[in-house]
């Protein structure tokens, strides 16, 4: 599967399926959003490839007190990918950057303890107050 940023600056393929997509409820995926809520592809880092060169936010402000590294585009500000200081194995790409993000509804919601009180989150789908596990 294929996507990029507004501007095409960006463009990145992602090999064979997501582990999982997640939905983060947190305030830092809120305000690099834009949005209530991020949707996340978690992939393993090898899977990820991308052209252009994105800038990057050390966000120190995170529950694990690792940084968590959100990459963006410096020239249109769409966000692509977090890389997580907490953990090596997976990144975080940003799944409406996808081309076409129809097949990839969340399969769970994370740190809804920050949940907007008017976002609703389907019956069945499992959440968590913070990260899982
Ligand atoms: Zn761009
Ligand atoms: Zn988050």
């Amino acid at each position: 599967m294929e996507g990029g940023c507004n501007c095409g600056a960006i463009r990145y393929r992602i090999e064979g399926e997501p582990a999982v997509v997640a939905a983060c409820h947190c305030q830092r995926c809120r305000r690099q959003s834009g949005s209530m809520y991020s949707v996340n592809l978690v992939v393993s880092p090898s899977a990820f490839t991308m052209e252009g060169q994105p800038k990057v936010f050390e966000d120190r402000d995170t529950t694990s007190g690792e940084p968590v590294f959100r990459e963006f585009c410096g020239d249109c500000g769409s966000p692509i990918r977090s890389i997580l200081g907490s953990n090596a194995d997976i990144i975080a790409v940003k799944a409406g950057t996808l081309d076409d993000p129809d097949p990839y509804a969340p399969a769970l919601h994370v740190f809804t303890r920050s949940r907007v009180a008017w976002v609703e989150i389907p019956e069945g789908t499992p959440q968590f107050d913070a990260n899982p596990g």
